[in-house]
């Protein structure tokens, strides 16, 4: 039931799936009119040139096609297929600038595509279906959680929140205590990646917006990320919230 609802916040994946769809008949579209192009001029430096480009070419797309057909098929039935993590790494390094471009082409907001890329991500990660023990998961939080008059500093050492309620670290430090997880709030990305160098978690369960989820995923791979999307009714940056039940529902996700 708790996998149901934490599925349910990643039903926005369509979307991402449908622009790797569509940069993939691009793709193959474009070497397909490089190669009619450049036919002609081939041949006269050798016959069979255009026919061994042309191949090489469909090759390529082949292979293109073939990895995002993958894709597509993994995320949509959440099941490790084949070569997920390899997958994972080429939508994320490849696949997601060429997609950001397209979707700007289309009129599609940056957000709304990560938000979609976060959702196809998580899929991802949970189609291998990790099981691992709490201490070799780590929960990792944006400053912006913390209310901004609140005087105790709470990066470096959660522990050190007295637990008011005002804010949402309070019920996030109490659920990592419940199962014995690991929890940091960091101030940046390079708090971040030092916590991650420090603690070297098997899976990262993160809070953060689209941007710094993003490039947050990007960093950290092959390290497994699940992506939980902060709400910031107050604007960037400032008292921002998170469902923790979220959070709980990602961790029983991949707590053996
Ligand atoms: S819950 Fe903790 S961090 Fe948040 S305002 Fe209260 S004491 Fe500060």
């Amino acid at each position: 039931m708790a996998e149901k609802a934490f599925r349910n916040t990643s039903s926005t994946k369509g979307l991402f799936v449908t622009l790797m769809a569509v940069t993939c008949v691009l793709i193959a579209a474009v070497f397909a009119v490089l190669w009619w192009l450049q036919g002609a001029g081939l041949a006269t430096i050798h016959p069979k040139l255009p026919a061994i480009i042309g191949g090489l070419l469909a090759v390529v797309a082949g292979c293109i096609l073939l990895g995002t057909l993958l894709l597509v098929l993994t995320t949509l039935l959440g099941k490790d297929i084949f070569g997920t993590r390899l997958l994972r790494g080429i939508a994320i390094k490849f696949l997601l600038p060429v997609i950001e471009f397209i979707g700007k082409l289309a009129g599609i907001s940056r957000d709304t595509i990560r938000q979609s890329f976060i959702a196809m991500n998580n899929s991802l990660v949970l189609s291998q279906r990790v099981r691992l023990k709490p201490d070799r998961i780590l929960i990792l939080l944006p400053h912006c959680l913390q209310l901004t008059d609140c005087d105790i500093k709470v990066t470096g050492d959660i522990n050190k929140c007295a637990r008011c309620g005002r804010c949402p670290i309070s019920g996030l430090a109490d659920l990592a205590e419940k199962y014995r997880i690991d929890i940091s709030v960091a101030t940046g990305g390079t708090l971040a990646r030092k916590v991650i160098m420090e603690k070297r978690p098997k899976l990262v369960v993160a809070v953060a917006c689209e941007g710094d989820l993003t490039s947050g995923i990007r960093d950290c791979y092959p390290l497994p990320v699940l992506g939980v999307l902060n709400e910031r009714p107050f604007g960037p940056c400032v008292n921002t919230t998170v469902d923790t039940q979220k959070i709980d529902e990602a961790l029983r996700m991949v707590l053996s």
